[in-house]
């Protein structure tokens, strides 16, 4: 569902238009004539849209504007057929953010409907109110329009439904008590029970907008919460259940064709060389089968990489930051004095995802 057509670009924010909007005035125009509406009826119709997409790009720059006070940028807002989509970089895990970031949307609905509703009672048109919803082409019919579309955008933005906005107020605000995975949890389930709600009141109604809406919901909800579930537990991955075990340890001066031997004979992706005064450091199979396939011979000593010692009871993910920065490639993973296990840059990223792919639900 990315890219599209690009409108304009405020405060370094992109506006684009998906191609599958242009289906928008289409339909209006195909059931338009269907039902035998003139040409001008047709157009006064998708000017209405046109009105209230333009609503929604205001709805959309609450976010990413209140997004950009917290630091945060946007990539692009883009317009599809079913609302508006603000791209923001991350979402901040800050529930007090996350909150203002997320109303901020919904409350440029509110004001817009506020203003509608000011301009009406000082033109003195508030008491045309009931009068005025049958003819929307006067100027103010289509101030009332403004109104109840902005009024109900507000509204049903307020849905507790992930991806809708309600859904993440909800769990924001549900995050200030508990835990952001429990609140994830619990909104997510309030989500697809609405969604399936949706669903079944779209099919029995017959309205199948709302029943593809339904299932959008029911599917973004659970993206969302596996997502979330994830991360917590990558977050609280540690050391001793990443590190690699057993390990092979050899003195520095084994040859490097009896250490390969040793190595690939117990199918271990690294050894820990020793010598006298202790453990000196790590040697990478990979070092080992280049220094191999080059030639070389001798002992391992030159291949070893000096390892910084960590606890098995640090935090694994802080770590392979750490590792992509300074360039290194394995720790030595240390219980007290006794080195239990080493932990591997390229293995991290597999228990990373493995840990994702298994348990997230
Ligand atoms: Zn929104």
């Amino acid at each position: 569902m990315r890219g599209g057509l690009p409108l304009f670009r405020f405060r370094g924010i992109k506006v684009l238009v998906h191609w599958s909007f242009l289906l928008l005035p289409a339909y209006i125009a195909f059931t338009g004539l269907q039902g035998g509406s003139s040409w001008g009826m047709i157009g006064t119709d998708v000017g209405l849209v046109l009105i209230v997409f333009l609503c929604v790009v205001l709805h959309e720059f609450g976010h990413a504007l209140t997004a950009q006070r917290f630091g945060v940028g946007t990539r692009d807002i883009t317009l599809l057929p079913i609302g508006g989509v603000a791209s923001l970089e991350r979402m901040p895990e800050d529930p007090k953010q996350e909150f203002w970031i997320t109303i901020a949307g919904p409350l440029v609905n509110l004001v817009i409907a506020g203003l509608a509703l000011l301009v009406m009672a000082i033109s003195g048109m508030a008491l045309l109110f009931t009068d005025a919803m049958g003819s929307i082409t006067s100027w103010s019919g289509v101030l009332i329009f403004i109104f109840t579309a902005n009024l109900g955008l507000f509204l049903f933005n307020l849905v507790p439904a992930f991806p809708m906005d309600g859904g993440r107020i909800l769990r924001s605000l549900l995050s200030m008590w508990i835990p952001r995975e429990k609140a994830t949890r619990i909104a997510t389930t309030v989500g697809r029970v609405l969604a399936v709600g949706f669903v079944a009141y779209g099919l029995l109604q017959g309205e199948p907008f709302l029943a593809i809406i339904g299932i959008f919901i029911f599917m973004a909800a659970g993206a969302e919460r596996k997502q979330v579930i994830m991360r917590d537990r990558v977050k609280a991955l540690l050391v001793s259940e990443v590190m690699i075990t057993p390990i092979l340890q050899l003195p520095a001066d084994t040859s490097l064709q009896e250490a390969w031997n040793a190595l690939t004979f117990g199918d271990h992706k690294a050894l820990v060389a020793k010598d006298a005064s202790g453990y000196l450091g790590i040697v990478l199979r990979e070092d080992m089968q280049t220094a191999l396939t080059n030639g070389l011979a001798g002992t391992i000593r030159p291949l070893v990489r000096p390892a910084i010692r960590v606890h098995t009871t640090d935090a694994a993910l802080p770590l392979y930051q750490q590792m992509v920065n300074e360039g290194s490639l394995a720790y030595a993973a240390m219980d007290g004095d006794q080195l239990v296990g080493v932990v591997l840059r390229s293995s991290l990223v597999e228990t990373f995802n493995a840990e994702a792919g298994s348990k997230a639900s």
